[in-house]
Order: structure tokens, then C-alpha cells, then sequence
């Protein structure tokens, strides 16, 4: 086997694996770039090989970071098969024609205002083209094994994170190899834990938070906080959230400050999407795959007014009430939160609460590192709201969470690869286990390839 890494080196963004066993070549994740400028232009490079060479791809999770390559790499003309969980299919249908729409509604802005520097600034993909991938998914179980092509066979191992994120694990004639995904958290207040897994040959992890331990502190108390203060003051709390998955878990622990009394419960919360809706049927649906009963469920979308309609949507920005609004995207790359930043940021009595994590140069980093103005739409909005974060609300395992995950292999990897972190996370991830479990590992570099003996 050989493994060459597309993505994901020195960035948590753009997850890409290109797996080659014999004649068989294998994508795992086919996700975007995101955050630095140098990051997002290898969107539009060419991949090491032609779309149609490959014969599938696997998705460990729905997050674009993981999945939003997929409608180019149908339009280049992939042909073989995306498989994924179910849920994973389901969130892919919600969030790629989405991913589209935002691009070709970023490209027609930019076009109108000529802030491009390209003319005419092109879409990566459109709403169509997301659509057309979706004949391509092959929705398989967790935990059952099945052939991905000749002399490649692949399991979905569950990881908690957001609803249908797998663990992967594949298995040539000659060795297996695991692809952590995106880890989830053994005591997440919705998902289940990751699944523990004994053996493998070779180990791809994730080092999101390798260098950091998430605060033990309840993020309850610290949402509640945030929320009641801003509150107290008149201002509007801006949650920038992935719509689907952190925004939910959002909405539930609302849900649970506001039944407790720790926050008003008249307090007007909105959940600011056009995709919203369609996922309180995937969370009904894939009870199996989270802690939630009906009950709970159904108490966690009455917690807020879903906001589908861009007037309504528009219509939020002119009222200086308290209130909590969730939008995505969750590092304001994108999305109708950018919307309500440019209406809310320059008001000191808001807040800018941050849940997850901020990769560099997203505006989302940029705010936390403290800016006095960040740019949207070609022009600069005065930051002038508090800005803060709840690291400990993240869909993340930290530092810790993951060395206890990798200590219930039963025996070492022969090599390990530390993958999806920012450099001083991965490198502290490397140090870790090196020192800890005395495992061999290995931070790839940008395209480099790598040969599994
Ligand atoms: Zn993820």
C-alpha cells in the first residue's frame, strides 16, 4: 500500500488521503480547504491524479472540511462510488448544495461589487453540481465490513463527533490501516463516545487540540454566563455554529440552562439556517447514533425559532434586543452569520461567543486573536462587541482524549501519521505519544507519499 497526503498537513482543513493497494486507488475524505488564502487556492490546483482513476471514496464525516471537494471531483468526472454512513449521506444532501449555493453567491456578490480580483470570480462548484455528486453515495452500516473494490475492504467504526462520523479502517491482502477521522469526546452531552479499536498496521490520527486540554470546567456554566450577562445589558449574543451537528448540541444545552433557570426563559433563541429543519429528521432518524431520546430530542428544536427565510433572516439585524442568535459558518467564513456580524459587531453591549475551533486566517481566529475590525464583503465592520470562546464545547477529543483512545490499542501501529492539527498541535501530538506510548510517528508534509510496507 501507499498513502499520500492530499490534505490535512499542517492544517485541519482539506482532508484528503489518497490510499493506492495494487491496482486500487482510494480517496478517504474529499473535503475544502479552508482559512489561509495559500490554503484555499490549492482548492482550485490539480489532484495528483485524474478524478476518474480513482475507484471510490470514503467519507468519515459530513463536515466540508472532510466532504466539500466531493461535487468538483464529480464535475472533473469521478465516477466510482462515495461511501459513507447514512447519516453522513443524509448531512451531505443538506450541507453540499448549500456549500454551492454560498459559492455561487460569494462569486455574484463579488461580481456585482467588483471585489475580485478575478473577473468574472468563477464558483469552485454550484448548487447543481452538489446535487449531481449525490448519485455517487453508497450509504453503508456501521460496524459491518464491506468491499470498497478489488482487494480493498473497509468498516465504519463510530467516532461521536457529529452525527454519522466514522472511523475508518481498511484492509488490503498485506495490512490495514486506520483513519481516525474527526474524534469525538468520551462524554459529549449528545454523541456517544468514539469506538475503542484494538490493532491496526497503520495509524492516520487527528491533532485538532494536540497541544491543548480542554478547560474541565462545565461549558454549561460558561454558555449560561455568556448568555444571562449579554442579556442583562441588552445585547445580542452571536453564536457563529455549524447549522448542523454543533447547533444542535447548542440548542440542547440552551435548552437545559433555560429549564434550570440559569438563563430567561422567555429569551428569544433563533437558529438562523435554511438547512435547520431538515436535520431534526436526521436526529430522529439516527437515534442509535446519540445519547438523545424523543423526548429530549423534541425539546431540543422547541428551544429555538428556526429562521429559514432570508427576509427573516434580515429582519433579525435590525433588532437591538436581547437575544441569542446561532448561524453558520462556525469560523465566519461564510454563511448568514456574516450578516449578522456586520449588523452586531460594532455594538460594545454584544457578544460574539465562539464554540469550536478557529483555524488560522478564518475571520473566526482573527476575532479571537483580538482584531478591532474584520473585513466582510470587501470592506471593514468595527469590532467593537466582547468576543469570546467555549473551547470546552468543541466536537474535539483534546490532547488527552486522544492519547486515552490510542492507549486501548492493544499493541503499536507500525506507523503512525498525525494529521489535522496546525503545526505546533500536530508536533505536540507527535511528542506525546512518542514519549508516552512509544510509538513511531510521523507529521507528513503537503503531498508527500509515503509507502506502507
Ligand atoms: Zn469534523
Amino acid at each position: 500500500m501507499n498513502i499520500q497526503f492530499l490534505g490535512a498537513t499542517g492544517t485541519v482543513t482539506g482532508s484528503k488521503y489518497l490510499l493506492s493497494a495494487g491496482s486500487a486507488k482510494v480517496l478517504v475524505d474529499c473535503g475544502l480547504f479552508q482559512g489561509y488564502k495559500q490554503l484555499r487556492l490549492r482548492n482550485r490546483e490539480r489532484l495528483p491524479l485524474h478524478p476518474s482513476e480513482l475507484d471510490a471514496v470514503i467519507l468519515t464525516h459530513a463536515h466540508l472540511d472532510h466532504s466539500g471537494y466531493l461535487p468538483l471531483l464529480v464535475k472533473n468526472g469521478f465516477k466510482g462510488k462515495i461511501y459513507c454512513s447514512e447519516a453522513t449521506f443524509e448531512l451531505c444532501k443538506i450541507l453540499l448544495p448549500d456549500s454551492g449555493h454560498l459559492q455561487e453567491e460569494e462569486a455574484s456578490y463579488a461580481n456585482r461589487h467588483g471585489f475580485s480580483r478575478h473577473s468574472p470570480a468563477l464558483p469552485l462548484y454550484s448548487e447543481a453540481d452538489a446535487v449531481r455528486s449525490f448519485a455517487f453515495f453508497s450509504p453503508v452500516r456501521f460496524d459491518t465490513d464491506f468491499q470498497v473494490c478489488e482487494g480493498l475492504s473497509a468498516h465504519l467504526h463510530r467516532a461521536g463527533h457529529i452525527l454519522g462520523a466514522a472511523i475508518v479502517s481498511l484492509q488490503s491482502a498485506e495490512a490495514t490501516i486506520t483513519f481516525s477521522g474527526d474524534l469525538g469526546r468520551p462524554n459529549d452531552l449528545i454523541m456517544l463516545p468514539p469506538s475503542l479499536i484494538e490493532k491496526t498496521d497503520y495509524l492516520v490520527v487527528e491533532s485538532t487540540y494536540g497541544n491543548r486540554r480542554h478547560d474541565s470546567a462545565d461549558p454549561a456554566i460558561l454558555l449560561g454566563k455568556t448568555i444571562r450577562d449579554t442579556a442583562a445589558r441588552g445585547g445580542v449574543t452571536i453564536i457563529p455554529s455549524f447549522a448542523v451537528g454543533r447547533a444542535q448540541a447548542l440548542l440542547y444545552a440552551i435548552h437545559l440552562l433555560k429549564a434550570g433557570g440559569d438563563i430567561p426563559a422567555a429569551l428569544p433563541i433563533y437558529l438562523n439556517s435554511p438547512m435547520a429543519v431538515d436535520a431534526t429528521e436526521i436526529y430522529h432518524k439516527h437515534r442509535q447514533d446519540h445519547r438523545l431520546d424523543y423526548q429530549q430530542c423534541e425539546a431540543m428544536f422547541r428551544t429555538a425559532k428556526i429562521i429559514t427565510s432570508v427576509e427573516e433572516s434580515i429582519a433579525l439585524n435590525q433588532r437591538q434586543l436581547p437575544m441569542v442568535i446561532i448561524a453558520a459558518s462556525g469560523m465566519a467564513t461564510g454563511g448568514r452569520v456574516l450578516h449578522h456580524l456586520k449588523a452586531f459587531a460594532p455594538d460594545p453591549r454584544n457578544t460574539i461567543l465562539f464554540v469550536g475551533f478557529q483555524a488560522g486566517g478564518t475571520r473566526g481566529a482573527a476575532m479571537i486573536a483580538g482584531a478591532d475590525a474584520i473585513k466582510i464583503h470587501g470592506e471593514y465592520v468595527p469590532l467593537r462587541a466582547q468576543v469570546s470562546q467555549i473551547d470546552n464545547m468543541s466536537a474535539h477529543a483534546d490532547a488527552d482524549e486522544i492519547l486515552d483512545w490510542l492507549s486501548h490499542f492493544s499493541s503499536p501501529p507500525r506507523q503512525t501519521f498525525i494529521t489535522h492539527g496546525e503545526p505546533a498541535a500536530a508536533d505536540a501530538l507527535r511528542r506525546r505519544i512518542e514519549e508516552k506510548l512509544h510509538w513511531s510517528c510521523r507529521v507528513p508534509d503537503y503531498l508527500e507519499s509515503v509507502e506502507l510496507p
